[in-house]
């Protein structure tokens, strides 16, 4: 770990105009990601601003319906929230899928967006990684890449995104609020995390000193019957292979509103809206499940030794949208 100051916020304003004077400054929370990555020198800032005090802790329900979670709820308050288990539990179920309750407790709603890959060669700074420091390559493409993706990828990195909540608010349409010292703006979930393109470092569309202040969740009726199914090496305290968040609406036999999203298969999570759109007043049986699988991984490129999750995700998205559609006709 190298030297770095601290400071801690006492405002919002404090925080976004500490960011600016120093470019080099890194906003810190429950330092569930964070405090690993400064321990082997993965960041190096030159200070560590304490967000953690910021009135950025309450879930609110907005006038219109939709729950506004601060970016400070830690995700085990998050998914112990009534509202979250009635209306979302989609959310809930992908956030107990994740970490262990000690991280949960800890880990807070705006950190697990930021949550980085888990990329192995990426941690080990023995090894070079374009996503470290960029244009010295990314030997995951030659390497061992079992655990790496199979959509959006480009030649210079092949890294998935490791949080299971992301992936449930990409198919609710989440929305996230950000400050910075030239005010407020919202941006869609989907269009949050980048792709890598030939700028792996980059992992979100945040601009430089902007801070996350909340996630907030449309009202969404098809958001009952979600499911969150994660598939991975181990029973608990492990990331998704794959992993996918589905929710289907019936009216009658037919499917009237569906999302569908997949993780651990890109560098972001991964909503597959040309299967939603296929999906929409078909009937939910598994011919049209299986043929929504296939187009959610019709682009999948698959690298030496992870093409086994192709077959895994397709089943997974069939079993998701069987068990979202059973409860669908019931909500
Ligand atoms: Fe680095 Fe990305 Fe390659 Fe992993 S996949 S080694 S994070 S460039």
């Amino acid at each position: 770990m190298n030297n770095f100051t601290y400071t801690r916020a006492t405002s919002l304003s404090d925080a976004v105009n500490q960011a600016v004077a120093d470019q080099n400054s890194m906003f810190i929370a429950g330092g569930t990601n964070v405090v690993d990555r400064l321990k082997v020198f993965l960041d190096q800032p030159s200070q560590l601003i304490d967000i953690s005090r910021l009135q950025m802790q309450q879930i609110e329900l907005m006038a219109d319906g939709s729950l506004r979670l601060g970016a400070l709820v830690s995700n085990t308050a998050v998914a112990d929230h009534s509202d979250i288990r009635r209306n979302y539990p989609i959310l809930a179920r992908a956030i107990l899928s994740g970490a262990s309750q000690q991280i949960r407790n800890l880990a807070t709603v705006g950190g697990n967006l930021l949550q980085r890959t888990r990329c192995p060669y990426y941690y080990d700074t023995a090894f070079a990684c374009n996503k470290r420091q960029p244009g010295t390559g990314c030997p995951a493409i030659t390497g061992i890449n079992r655990t790496h993706a199979i959509l959006g990828a480009s030649e210079d990195c092949v890294a998935v995104h490791p949080s299971d909540m992301c992936v449930a608010l990409a198919a609710l349409d989440a929305v996230v609020e950000v400050e910075s010292s030239q005010g407020q703006r919202q941006i869609p979930f989907v269009d949050f995390h980048r792709l890598p393109v030939n700028t792996p470092q980059q992992d979100t569309n945040l601009e430089p000193g902007e801070l996350i202040t909340a996630v907030v969740l449309p009202p969404a009726s098809f958001a009952k019957s979600g499911v969150y199914l994660k598939i991975r090496d181990r029973a608990s305290y492990s990331f998704a292979l794959v992993s996918v968040a589905a929710a289907v609406n019936l009216e009658g036999e037919q499917i009237n509103a569906v999302r569908l999203a997949m993780g651990g298969v890109a560098h972001k999570p991964w909503r597959a809206t040309a299967a939603e759109e296929f999906l929409i007043g078909k009937s939910a049986d598994a011919i049209h499940f299986t043929q929504a699988a296939e187009i959610a991984l019709q682009e999948a490129k698959p690298l030496t030794h992870n093409s086994y999750k192709i077959e895994l995700v397709k089943r997974a998205i069939r079993r998701a949208l069987t068990i979202s559609a059973q409860a669908g006709g019931l909500v």
